[in-house]
């Protein structure tokens, strides 16, 4: 009996992932009005309504026609975590099919600050990451990643002006969802975020990087670069067996060119791995011919593995060699430091509950 309600919800269609052109198309073949879907398109994207219902210019005729041929997603927090520190939050949504994934809000003086998923798991194995030791369960759909925003505005009534899309998951790995989530995000008769206010966030996927350039956006690409040779990051990161360091450079240089956006190198500080001054000095190679910034995050300990930060003044040492060399450099600052900050985290405890506690 579940498994034929599941099989009848798989043949809807998710309509929160529909452009409005397509939203259009299908409301016409349902005999209604163009401006129909103009309203039900404002409703889940402006409004930001939780279900049909919410709908109130929409005739209830209509509305239970629409649930019969779409499915509607409207993601639930099971778990929501709140800093004392700085007011980040962690939510932790249910999805349709009982998986779980985590979003993080950050308050900034800009701005909220949100960071989503984009898949269930991870199957590309960097060595110091916790959202990739189960591996990958399944791709997130456009809708399941702007509801986490859309969820998050709901929950807390804050106005969200940058999405950052960090968390589990790589997103190149989940393109075509990705770019209709960013369309969709950015639409001006949706939310209407500002495209530069997206950040994605790779581990380098080459192919998906140049396609990435020719989409026309103007959202900024984070490489997580975590070594400056290819000995180095092929340390810490299984995708560097599969494309160089040249053919990134390469890659990004493209995106570049083709975005006018200036890329971000993302750095995580391994001690004893990748926190050398030679390191410092293949870093600066690769960053001192780009129009670039490096954002440095001392490594978040996860118990699978023996990784450690450099002490604090070892990273600031490492920032001030780079700066010496003309390099734009931060220190990416922890938020969240007694929720869990780290991505990944608090869906791992959730999924582990009743083990061990998680820290990382
Ligand atoms: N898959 C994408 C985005 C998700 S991870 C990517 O690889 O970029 C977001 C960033 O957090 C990446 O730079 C990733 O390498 C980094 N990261 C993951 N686990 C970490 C940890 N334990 N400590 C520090 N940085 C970590």
């Amino acid at each position: 009996m579940i498994g034929q309600k599941a099989a009848e919800t798989m043949e809807k269609t998710d309509i929160k992932s529909m452009t409005r052109e397509e939203l259009q198309e299908a409301i016409c073949g349902m005999g209604e009005k163009k401006f129909r879907a103009d309203q039900i398109y404002n409703w889940m994207h402006v409004k930001l309504a939780a279900g049909f219902d919410e709908m109130t210019n929409i005739s209830k005729a209509f509305r239970e026609e629409c649930k019969e041929k779409f499915s509607y997603t409207a993601l639930e927090a099971v778990r929501v975590q709140k800093s004392k520190i700085d007011g980040t939050q962690k939510f932790l949504f249910a999805l349709e099919d009982g998986n779980v994934v985590e979003s993080v809000l950050m308050p900034y003086k800009h701005g909220n600050s949100v960071c989503i998923s984009s898949q269930v798991g991870c199957r590309m194995g960097c060595r110091f990451c916790a959202s990739t030791l189960d591996g990958l369960t399944r791709n997130l759909k456009s809708s399941e990643m702007l509801d986490q925003i859309y969820s998050i505005t709901r929950i807390t009534g804050e106005r969200v002006s940058n999405v950052v899309v960090m968390g589990t998951g790589e997103p190149l790995d989940n393109y075509d969802n990705l770019v209709r989530f960013i369309r969709l995000l950015t639409d001006e008769n949706g939310l209407h975020l500002s495209q530069r206010n997206v950040t994605v966030s790779t581990c380098g996927i080459v192919p998906g990087i140049i396609k990435l350039a020719e989409e026309g956006l103007q959202i900024t690409l984070a490489l997580s670069l975590h070594g400056a040779t290819d000995e180095k990051r092929q340390e810490l990161m299984p995708i560097a067996k599969v494309y160089s360091i040249n053919e990134l450079m390469d890659a990004v240089d493209a995106y570049f060119a083709r975005t006018g956006r200036r890329i971000t190198f993302e750095y995580s500080l391994v001690a004893g791995i990748n926190d050398t001054y030679e390191d410092v000095e293949h870093l600066s190679k690769l960053a001192g011919k780009r129009n670039c910034h490096i954002n440095l995050i001392p490594v978040n300990p996860i118990k699978e593995r023996n990784f450690r930060q450099p002490d604090q003044a070892y990273v600031a040492a490492f920032k001030n060699k780079l700066e010496k060399n003309r390099i734009n450099v931060t220190i990416r600052r922890e938020m969240g430091r007694d929720i869990d900050g780290a991505c990944g985290q608090l869906r791992k405890r959730h999924l582990e509950e009743g083990k061990e506690d998680i820290r990382c």
